[in-house]
């Protein structure tokens, strides 16, 4: 359950050094920027990670053997990296992803500073279904509150699943929220993450082995200024 889960008391940069402990202290970041929310099994993480070789990227993972799978995953790559003598910051050393168990629906700010994050990834989350369950979602009201807080002016939030009834669901509360705005087809065409969330996820690849539907859309956080 949750009691054993640890969480620091406020966000620092400190916290981040043992995740990603190749990373030089003159990077121009030091915290990450990019969160896979229930980040599954990795590919998201492990597609990211050489498009944006500067950018610290976490996934968030709530089941511990999914998480220890994950951290193997990229001690492997990391491993092939070093041994291709390459440079932690570029393209292939995946010194610039890592994973963290926690409950992405409780802790999020002891991690993440306001404005701190550029991209949020919520991709083919679980649909929980029983009206009952709907609070039990990852996009609520409540929660797009706090991902509107973590999210810089500019940054942009990604959905995806093959489950038409939570995408419904999800786009109704986002649409509805006033910090967040859809982009157009044409931006999110242009956007080089949208086949990687698409096609590189577990999930994603499932999806399309069994030739199901998969719904897609980002939405860009406002500046609060705009809509006051
Ligand atoms: N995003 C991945 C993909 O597309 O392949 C995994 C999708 S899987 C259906 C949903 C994942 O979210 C599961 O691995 C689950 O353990 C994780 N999860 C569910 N609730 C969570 C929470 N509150 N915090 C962190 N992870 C959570």
């Amino acid at each position: 359950s949750d009691h054993q889960l640890e969480y620091p008391s406020e966000p620092t940069a400190e916290f981040w050094k043992p995740f990603y402990p190749k990373w030089p202290a003159d990077a121009a970041t030091q915290v990450p920027r990019f969160a896979d929310v229930g980040c599954g099994y990795g590919g998201l993480l492990v597609s990211l990670a050489p498009l944006f070789p500067e950018t610290l990227m976490l996934g968030l993972e709530i089941r511990d053997k999914v998480e220890e799978y994950v951290k193997q995953r990229i001690d492997g790559l990391r491993e092939q990296g070093c041994e291709k003598g390459l440079a932690p910051t570029s393209a292939g050393s995946y010194q610039n992803i890592s994973v963290l168990r926690s409950n992405a629906m409780k802790f999020l700010p002891h991690f993440f500073a306001k404005g701190q994050m550029e991209k949020l990834f919520f991709l083919f989350p679980d649909p929980h279904f029983k009206k009952k369950k709907h609070k039990a979602r990852i996009i609520t009201p409540q929660l797009l509150a706090e991902y509107a807080f973590l999210l810089k002016e500019g940054g942009l939030l990604y959905i995806a699943t093959d489950v038409r009834a939570l995408f419904d669901w999800m786009v109704t509360h986002i649409d509805k929220h006033p910090l967040f705005q859809r982009l157009d087809q044409a931006a999110i065409d242009a956007d080089p993450c949208v086949r990687c969330v698409l096609e590189e996820t577990e999930e994603g690849k499932k999806v399309a082995r069994n030739a199901g539907d998969k719904f897609m859309l980002v939405y860009r956080r406002l500046p609060t200024a705009e809509v006051a």
